[in-house]
């Protein structure tokens, strides 16, 4: 399917590695140009130089915090006219919900609900001007279904969550279309220490919690970053211009819900 996005712009935030490479690589297969964006230098580089050799599209780099004011605005002007953007983050960290103090929870929403609020705020407007934009925010399974140790992510992206639902009705009349994306478990290096540390706390090898996990998925498996990146470069084309402020789950069915 053609996705009519050939030429467009996207800053794809936190995205060296994981479910935002993977936004990156399915947004650049359909012709996009990037700014990309993480913390480490080397992995960033090393990704931007990927992506233009394997897709031949124009990615510009920028090393950077994006939960830091300064950083993300140098992020920010790299990417001022942008047509797409896909917010990401790192997640907060697991722990039992007497552990967590004020400080934990500011920090957990700055990154997780106030940063990708502040990259909406000042991209939005230039794709409302051009009467076209797409915004695909990486949130978490954990908005529908709590997750009881990211009791820092429940919290902090459900605020997310809430702030698209009503922005989102307000961007649209303007062409501008915006959802979350919510992932369920997926074959990434967060996967990874997350299995790591429950492996520890329960005395099991890491493969054997992947294996428990994998029985309580009904697809019996992780997601890849791969399959992740192709559904959000589908938000982020021609033909979701109706799809909007939706909440869309990729989890293998792992959530037994109807709706
Ligand atoms: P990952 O494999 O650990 O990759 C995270 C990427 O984000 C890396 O490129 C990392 O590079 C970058 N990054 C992290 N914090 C950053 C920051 N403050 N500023 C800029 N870049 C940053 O993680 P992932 O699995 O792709 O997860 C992405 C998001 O989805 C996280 O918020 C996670 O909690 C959420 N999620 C993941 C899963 C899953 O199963 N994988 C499930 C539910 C929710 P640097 O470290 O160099 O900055």
């Amino acid at each position: 399917m053609d996705l009519g996005i050939k030429g467009k712009r996207a800053l794809v935030c936190a995205s060296s590695k994981g479910l935002g490479r993977g936004c990156a690589e399915a947004l650049a297969e359909a012709g996009v140009d990037l700014v990309l964006n993480a913390r480490g230098a080397e992995a960033l580089e090393r990704t931007a130089a990927e992506i233009r050799s394997r897709f031949g599209v124009a990615v510009t780099a920028v090393a950077g915090d994006i939960v830091a004011e300064s950083d993300r605005a140098r992020v920010l002007e790299a990417a001022a006219d942008v047509d797409i953007l896909v917010t990401n983050a790192g997640g907060p960290p697991p722990g039992i919900w007497s552990d967590w103090d004020r400080a934990d929870f500011l920090a957990a929403v700055d990154a997780n609900m106030l940063t990708p609020i502040a990259l909406m705020t000042d991209l939005m407007p230039k794709m409302a001007e051009k009467g076209w934009g797409r915004v695909v925010n990486i949130t978490s399974q954990s908005v529908k279904a709590p997750i009881a140790q990211l009791g820092l992510s429940n919290a902090a992206r459900t605020g997310l969550t809430g702030y698209v639902a009503g922005t989102a009705r307000q961007v649209a009349p303007m062409g501008v279309i915006v959802n979350n994306l919510l992932p369920g478990a997926h074959d990434t290096d967060r996967i990874r220490s997350l299995d790591q540390g429950a492996a520890e706390q329960g005395q099991l090898s890491e493969e054997e919690v992947r294996q428990r996990k994998f029985l309580t998925i009904p697809a019996r498996r992780y997601g890849t970053a791969a399959e992740f990146g192709a559904m959000c470069a589908f938000l982020c084309s021609q033909h979701a211009g109706y799809i909007v402020g939706q909440n869309i789950l990729l989890d293998g069915g792992g959530i037994n819900a109807t709706l």
